[in-house]
């Protein structure tokens, strides 16, 4: 667990670690029988999460996980780099088991000290539109937002209130 998180965004993780089967099962159920309700519950919770949750103190994702890099965005950020785009590959990549390029190592080679990224305004599509929790159809995503809990203390809060409302 990254040390540097709140004691609350800690416990949001650790309690959708515990919750993650359970989790995935309700949310299927929900899509089953209201998907455009659940999706427009991500979104409104989405929005109200992030009024107050500040990424730079968190930085969670950028240090435990990676960004899928399409060729668009190998293209941009080795132009950025300047560097050829086959040596930006062999640099900071590898293949995952699914084919997708990702980063040979985390955390993110372009994390900054205090949780800025170094490659911002070129940086991968993915990391642009993580957690992915505003899209307009979450429902279609349901199991990497569950993955997501327990790297994103926002989305382990949205869905713990999706899920367990009060
Ligand atoms: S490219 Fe930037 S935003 Fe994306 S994972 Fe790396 S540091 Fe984070
Ligand atoms: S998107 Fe989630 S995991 Fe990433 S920095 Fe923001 S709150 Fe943390």
């Amino acid at each position: 667990m990254n040390s540097s998180l709140s004691e609350r965004d800690q416990n949001s993780l650790k309690e959708a670690g515990k919750k993650q089967k359970e989790n995935r099962k309700k949310l299927l159920q929900l899509k089953k029988q209201r998907p455009k309700q659940i999706n427009e519950q991500f979104n409104s919770l989405h929005e109200k999460e992030f009024e107050t949750m500040d990424c730079l103190k968190c930085g969670n994702c950028c240090k435990t996980t990676s960004p899928i890099f399409r060729n668009a965005d190998i293209n941009r950020l080795s132009k950025h780099l300047r560097m050829k785009s086959g040596a930006f590959t062999e640099k900071y990549l590898k293949l995952d088991e699914d084919n997708d390029y990702v980063l040979k190592k985390s955390p993110c080679t372009f994390l900054n000290d205090d949780n800025t990224c170094r490659v911002y305004d070129d940086r991968p599509l993915a990391c642009r539109e993580y957690p992915h929790t505003d899209r307009k159809n979450v429902v279609q995503i349901l199991d990497l937002t569950v993955e997501n809990t327990i790297v994103c203390p926002a989305v382990a809060r949205i869905v713990q209130q999706i899920c367990r409302p009060k």
